[in-house]
């Protein structure tokens, strides 16, 4: 029986470096009313996934979802306060004018920072408490990246983050949040507690297949039971957040009166995650070895590799254009190699414009001012373009539509750089595949990716034929190189010799 009144749906997501160039309002895809409705009933939405589920669940459970706007930006640095405020004001203004809701639930990222405030996910949630009342459930979904603050938990009844990274779970995530949704709509009154560790784990420890945080999201959810212990959400943060509210942490809701044991399986969790700290500890392959590793791929009996770019992945803020690898690859004569993708829109706009086997001398980064984006001038050719919108077949854009803008490959020595419009990290086999190449056709593969590569690559790399790089860029995990201002300290990796205890926290 659907309840008489809507629940609400309403969400940004955005993860801010600290150390990125200013989000741009243009880096974020907006939906609302009709039009968001629309893209949910298409067959590849390019609304957050967990969103579309959320959306489909709650229907089958006799609720009357109404989706009101979705903002998703990916990762960039700190977003303006002005459009940010403009954002929020618009989707509660449309709250305000669906009348009575049953609930609201908000599909978030958490990690977003804006010019005015280290929180406008906790100033969202204000918002919307604000609106609704006391007594309308507010449910959200994070991203396991998200800094979780003590405002965000205040105004809310029930949280829950994605369990993988590469994060492939998004639509159980969903599909949790409603049969959350269902429940207090039904009446059941919640308590979340919460355990904030001082760590700030480095962004490639955080992979869960086979590292430790997949052991502790999963002993988190091992407390989850029938009774009282309705959601455990456990969130290793974004490192390269820098704010007050950074660091790991574990809350969970469960039904009200039983916060004082709520509080004890966060101080659990989060207690034996801080005495497994070191699990977090990372080792990179420096960029010589990494020349010398595809150099000894012209031996045909050498397995093929995929070079990670981790430092400069747009998925954690990087700018997806760095040429240290490049260059490497370049100088040491690399004789078969693709990059996918390098953002340089003036570069894939100028390929498009010259045609297939055109040939030019490119500069890359032309029109780029960050410190690490280098200009690289080198004789190319135009072997492919096309790009444009794409729906993603594996990984984390499978079944999703993502959008490469003008895309273009251009061939430099042994190497084939896909030079794209949009600023994207390497996130499914497609980006390839749209250009007429594959990832089994090369004999190193460079991506610009910290982790979620991984769910795409798979089909041709296995995780001892992955390679970390270590070079320079705004979203290198090689957290000591990093000037924080904001972060609590002392802090875990960065004050090893500090001491901890969960229950001695609060
Ligand atoms: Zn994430």
């Amino acid at each position: 029986m659907a309840t008489a009144a809507p629940i609400a749906i309403m969400g940004f997501q955005l993860e801010s470096n600290s150390h990125s160039p200013e989000c741009q309002p243009s880096e974020f895809f907006q939906l609302s009313g009709d039009d968001l409705l629309a893209d949910i009933a298409s067959p590849a939405p390019r609304a957050p996934r967990e969103l579309t589920a959320f959306m489909a669940e709650a229907k089958t459970l006799g609720l009357t979802p109404a989706p009101l706007a979705s903002a998703t930006a990916g990762a960039s640095g700190r977003i303006g306060q002005d459009f940010i405020d403009g954002w929020m004001a618009a989707a509660v203004a449309r709250l305000r004018d669906l009348g009575p809701v049953a609930g609201v639930y908000l599909c978030q990222h958490g990690a977003a920072i804006s010019t005015g405030s280290e929180d406008p996910d906790g100033d969202f949630y204000a918002l919307v408490r604000a609106v609704v009342g006391p007594e309308v459930p507010i449910v959200v979904t994070l991203d396991p990246h998200a800094n979780v603050s003590a405002k965000m938990l205040s105004n809310i009844d029930a949280i829950i983050a994605y369990h993988t990274n590469p994060h492939v779970d998004q639509q159980e995530r969903g599909r949790e949040a409603a049969h959350l949704m269902a429940r207090l709509v039904a009446g059941q009154k919640t308590e979340i507690k919460l355990a904030k560790l001082p760590m700030i784990p480095p962004s490639i420890s955080q992979v869960t297949k086979g590292g430790p945080l997949g052991e502790h999201i999963a002993y988190g959810q091992s407390f989850l039971d029938d009774d009282e212990v309705m959601a455990v959400c456990t969130c290793s943060g974004f490192s390269l957040g820098d704010n007050t509210k950074a660091g790991m942490s574990v809350a969970v809701t469960v039904v009200e009166g039983a916060g004082t044991k709520a509080q004890t399986i966060a101080d659990t969790i989060a207690q034996r995650i801080w005495d497994e700290r070191n699990r977090y500890d990372i080792t990179m392959t420096a960029l010589e070895d990494a020349v010398a590793m595809a150099k000894a791929l012209d031996d045909p009996a050498q397995p093929p590799l995929c070079f990670a770019d981790v430092a400069d992945n747009p998925g954690s803020g990087g700018r997806g254009n760095t040429t240290y690898i490049l260059k490497a690859f370049l100088d040491a004569g690399v004789s078969d190699a693709i990059l996918a993708p390098f953002f340089d829109a003036p570069l894939a706009l100028q390929a498009a414009s010259l045609g297939v086997g055109a040939r030019f001398t490119a500069t890359f980064n032309s029109a780029e001012t960050q410190e690490f984006s280098q200009p690289l001038t080198a004789e190319v050719e135009v072997l492919a373009l096309g790009g444009g919108v794409q729906t993603g077949r594996r990984g984390m854009y499978a079944g999703r539509s993502f959008d490469l803008g003008t895309a273009a490959v251009l061939r430099c020595d042994g190497i084939r750089i896909v030079v794209t419009e949009k600023r994207i990290q390497f996130l499914d086999p497609l980006m390839l595949e749209c250009l007429g190449m594959r990832m089994q056709d090369t004999r190193a593969l460079i991506v610009k990716s910290r982790g979620h590569f991984r769910a795409a690559v798979d089909e041709a790399f296995a995780d001892a034929q992955i390679i970390e790089v270590d070079v320079p860029g705004l979203a290198t995990p090689m957290l000591h190189r990093i000037t924080f201002t904001q972060t609590p300290r002392p802090i875990y990796p960065l004050d090893r010799d500090m001491t901890w205890s969960a229950t001695e926290a609060h």
